[in-house]
């Protein structure tokens, strides 16, 4: 059987391992593993769990056939180095690139060598062809690039490949409210965004295309509990808009409720979508975390991100998770287009007035292929650090606050907030590592790093 090597690289910088940034799998990725396994031999790496030494890697590349790697911005400068490396040892190698900066920047990986491939779309469609193409002819010629469309039916797109999840150690950085060891499994049970937001392009988020689909309630029960099945027993729903199609999730809930399923779950949502019925509903169904955008406490800030909400409706989001007792994670956004310090200093005022259970705070970060990007691409490009492209470093600054004191805001927003709220960053910390001594071991190994790079 051919061997597939499939890489997900980690970021260029340190930032890899801050200890408090969650380990997520890419699910897409995933599902493409279910289907490729069926015609091949597949070693997938994935950079965030797994230890990956030069030595073993070479080893992979030498024996496989086939590579795909997932190539973002805040990788590009490793995968660029795994790629030429690829094409040094194995000549016969045949290289597709996917994810957010190969679909952006396809000739990027065509210069390099015509043995590249870029994917665009889901990358489970593009597998679903490539093994049929495997079972019809082995001389298969493929384009440089393949474009899938999201055209399969959702209750037909491939299973997340869940012995490739479990065996490692994926987590969230929101922990439950529960003394206990919890298993996290990442799904999804929709996909589709038909929001705008300048910031966000198409290859990362977890889905392509505007239009919202979703699995039909039988086919989301039976998938969550096969998840359940496997030995997981928490769940967090990375869906775009988790709450895109309430009716869906309305109805969804219903059924957790009365099939008594026992696991807590989290999902991603929008503030302008969550209504009192709803999250109710929600929590009834064992959901305990809600995590939502805010961004700004600026409306004309909020405007210009496209974010296409409002201050009132996240301030009633807040409120109505308080009423129903339901954690919530709020991510702010500094260094965002015409920011002022005024705006930053409102948006700091509202955090504490939100009080969520936990707080992000991003620099505004317009990875290549958002639509910021794309219309300030010489700005931008002029400016760039490509291993600074992350949001926990500051890229381009399109505020009217300098970087210096954007950096300081930063440090300080998040040491005055958990300060004033030190029970939660102690219950924070005591639930994301009494039962986890990998986890520890790894924040061990992180300081001592930190400490010779000093
Ligand atoms: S940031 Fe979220 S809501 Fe906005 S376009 Fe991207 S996925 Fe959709």
């Amino acid at each position: 059987m051919k061997q597939i090597l499939i890489l997900e690289p980690l970021l260029n910088t340190y930032y890899n391992s801050l200890f408090f940034k969650s380990r997520e799998p890419h699910i897409s990725t995933l599902r493409a593993i279910t289907l490729l396994k069926k015609e091949f031999d597949v070693v997938f790496l994935d950079f965030k769990t797994d230890n990956v030494s030069k030595k073993s890697l070479h080893k992979e590349i030498i024996n496989s056939k086939y590579l795909f790697i997932n190539v973002k911005s805040y990788n590009l400068k490793l995968s660029t180095e795994i790629i030429a490396e690829s094409i040094k040892l194995n000549k016969e190698l045949i290289i597709f690139a996917f994810g957010q900066y190969a679909e952006y920047n396809p000739e990027f990986f065509f210069e390099k060598s015509s043995k590249i491939h870029v994917i665009i779309g889901e990358l489970y469609e593009f597998a679903a062809r490539f093994c049929y193409l495997q079972k019809e002819n082995n001389n298969i010629t493929f384009n440089s690039i393949e474009k899938s469309k999201s055209s399969m039916d959702m209750d037909q797109i491939p299973k997340i490949d869940l012995l490739e999840m479990k065996k490692r150690d994926y987590y969230t950085v929101y922990p439950l409210k529960t003394i206990k060891k919890y298993k996290w499994a990442f799904m999804n049970l929709s996909e589709g965004c038909p929001h705008n937001c300048v910031f966000c392009s198409q290859a990362l988020r977890i889905s392509h295309g505007k239009s919202i689909r979703n699995f039909s309630e039988k086919e989301a029960i039976d998938r969550i509990i096969r998840v359940l099945d496997s030995g997981f027993n928490a769940i967090r729903f990375i869906d775009d808009d988790f709450l895109a199609n309430r009716e869906f999730v309305q109805n969804l809930c219903k059924r957790l409720i009365r099939s008594n399923l026992d696991f807590r779950w989290m999902a991603q949502v929008r503030a302008d979508k969550i209504d009192k019925t709803t999250i109710a509903l929600m929590k009834k169904a064992g959901c305990e975390y809600l995590n939502f955008g805010i961004e700004s406490a600026s409306d004309s800030v909020l405007k210009i991100l496209k974010k296409g909400e409002t201050i009132k409706q996240m301030k009633n989001a807040a409120i109505l998770c308080r009423k129903e007792k339901m954690l919530f994670v709020a991510y702010f956004m500094i260094g965002s287009p015409t920011e002022t310090i005024s705006d930053i200093n409102n948006s700091i005022n509202l955090s504490f007035e939100l009080k969520p259970d936990m707080l992000q705070v991003c620099y505004f970060t317009s990875y290549e292929g958002s639509v910021f990007y794309l219309k300030n691409k010489k700005k931008i490009s002029s400016s760039i650090n490509q291993q600074k492209f992350h949001y926990f470093d500051i890229c381009h600054n399109f505020s009217k606050v300098p970087n210096r004191i954007l950096m300081k805001i930063w440090k300080r927003w998040y040491l005055w907030y958990y300060l004033n709220n030190i029970l939660k960053i102690i219950r924070i910390l005591i639930l994301t590592y009494l039962f986890y001594p990998r986890r520890v071991f790894d924040l061990i190994k992180l300081c001592i790093n930190i400490r010779k790079k000093k």
